[in-house]
């Protein structure tokens, strides 16, 4: 099943269950509180909390999301994307838990040829929460699930508010199974491996206040209308329903790593290092792509700084399969083809998405060349004093004159057998951030990443005008 299958199979039942089709809103949210979109509930706020008399009283879409506190996850984990689509269904005091329930579980387990996502029951485990028991009632009735595939879990993972005074309430998860293979049988509460999250049901059913923590508040009252906000990732079902073994292998990912595997000349499947590296530069590449159609531009702050980051470690990581000339042109059009048919404005805009792609990718490659300069005699130094562990000072210059990121000091030092002096870089850093924030008061305007410097620098004449310029910033390095 292609993912646009998946997604219009959604569309097409909640219409037919009386839910307005409402497309996705931007990436770039419109609450200024948000960096980014980061569920499909964000743009049904002032309905879900009752600010805004909702125009319908049930929607459905399929939202484009970023979650950046995923970042880390891309590539070891099979279903973290930092870009990914929600699928959404939501009622605005309308149906509530049984409606939700019932509904989910019809669409998951109705058959392919009859229009739904055809999960066999077996391979369905539920979490809610503890003392929710109109929900466990409700899961053992409409979908028979026995006792022990329904696990009871406490506020920390199944309970949803938004940190204020306001609408609260249980949610109940729906995880697909993936087998023996992945983990042991403990459920979902033992092993996200194997058992994989791809549905949230939240149930708004409370006012609360006394807010203190995720599950320290005060129960006011029952809400006078509940809401139902629910969350399915769409990249989820469609790997479960590809029979791949992760996200980054959908037909909307995968071109990308597998160009990313023929431009480096190395196999997917053959290293696991190297197979992240191929899953992070899929993610990141489409995150990118989706980002700048919805109109961010690489920056130092910001929005900006998020997609200047996840084009850097894409870059970084082809660096890491052995690339070390440009890429982009290749990649980012392998993943405009993959994701054209769903979003046809990454063609349509595509000249300036590629403008701003290459030039990022030129900017940062002569970062990483008179970097890598400065990093190597730094080495040869530090060998030839008969020294395994790398100055702080030289990974401090190398961050902040020269816009190398710590972790890519840490590899290219392990690379040449080296350690690296963490803890005078930290202090270094610390110092730095000090002088920023006393600076800031004055000047009243912080830069996010002092390697913009390094960016104009290193392209100018002044500070790479070759090696007698490096040896003379080489006694900074001690
Ligand atoms: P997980 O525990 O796996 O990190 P979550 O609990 O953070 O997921 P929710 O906030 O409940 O996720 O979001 C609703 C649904 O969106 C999830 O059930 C999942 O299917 C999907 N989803 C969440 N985060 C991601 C992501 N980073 N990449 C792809 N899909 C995601
Ligand atoms: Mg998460
Ligand atoms: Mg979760
Ligand atoms: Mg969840």
């Amino acid at each position: 099943m292609q993912t646009a299958d998946i997604r219009q199979r959604w569309l097409d039942f909640f219409a037919e269950r009386g839910h307005a089709v409402v497309p996705s809103a931007s990436l770039v949210s419109d609450d200024p509180t948000l960096l980014f979109t980061v569920a499909g509930m964000v743009p049904f706020v002032p309905y879900l909390t009752g600010l805004v008399p909702a125009p319908y009283p049930r929607a459905t879409s399929v939202q484009k999301c970023i979650r950046t506190n995923d970042i880390e996850e891309v590539g070891k984990t099979p279903r973290h994307g930092t870009f990914f689509q929600m699928n959404g269904n939501f009622s605005f005091g309308d149906y509530f838990k049984e409606g939700a329930i019932g509904m989910a579980w019809e669409l998951l387990t109705t058959p392919e040829a009859d229009g739904g996502y055809g999960f066999d029951p077996n391979d369905l485990w539920v979490t809610v929460y503890k003392d929710d028991d109109e929900a466990i009632e409700l899961w053992k009735q409409i979908a028979g699930l026995p006792e022990e595939r329904i696990q009871r879990l406490d506020k920390d993972t199944n309970y949803w508010h938004t940190g204020q005074p306001g609408p609260a309430g249980p949610c109940s998860e729906i995880f697909f199974d993936r087998g023996p293979a992945y983990g042991a049988d403990g459920g979902p509460a033992t092993d996200d491996d194997r058992y994989v999250e791809i549905w949230n049901l939240v149930f708004m059913q409370y006012l609360i206040d006394d807010v203190k923590s995720k599950t320290d508040f005060r129960i006011v009252r029952e809400l006078p209308k509940k809401n139902i906000d629910t969350g399915m990732g769409l990249e989820r079902v469609a790997f479960i329903k590809q029979g791949v073994e992760n996200m980054y292998e959908i037909d909307q990912v995968r071109p990308v790593l597998d160009r990313a595997a023929e431009l480096s000349g190395r196999r997917y499947g053959a290293d696991h290092d190297d197979d992240v590296r191929m899953r992070i530069i899929a993610d990141h590449i489409r995150s990118a792509l989706m980002l700048m159609s919805d109109g961010v531009s690489p920056s130092n702050e910001g929005r900006g700084y998020i997609l200047r980051r996840l084009l850097r470690r894409s870059i970084r990581a082809m660096r890491l399969l052995g690339v070390e000339g440009p890429t982009f042109r290749e990649l980012f059009a392998a993943s405009r083809d993959a994701m054209k048919a769903a979003y046809p404005e990454v063609a349509t805009d595509y000249t300036h998405i590629e403008q701003l792609a290459l030039g990022e990718e030129e900017t940062f490659l002569r970062t990483l060349t008179a970097g890598t300069g400065i990093l190597d005699l730094a080495v040869e130094k530090t060998k030839r004093a008969g020294s395994a562990e790398l100055a702080g000072d030289t990974a401090f210059l190398l961050h902040d004159t020269y816009g190398f990121p710590i972790e890519l000091t840490l590899e290219m030092a392990e690379e040449a057998g080296l350690a690296v002096d963490r803890g005078a870089f930290d202090s270094l850093m610390t110092d730095q951030r000090s002088r920023a924030k006393a600076d800031a008061k004055s000047k009243k305007k912080v830069l996010a990443d002092l390697s913009v410097y390094a960016d104009f620098r290193a392209k100018g004449e002044t500070i790479f005008t070759g090696y007698s310029d490096l040896t003379t910033q080489s006694s900074v390095l001690g």
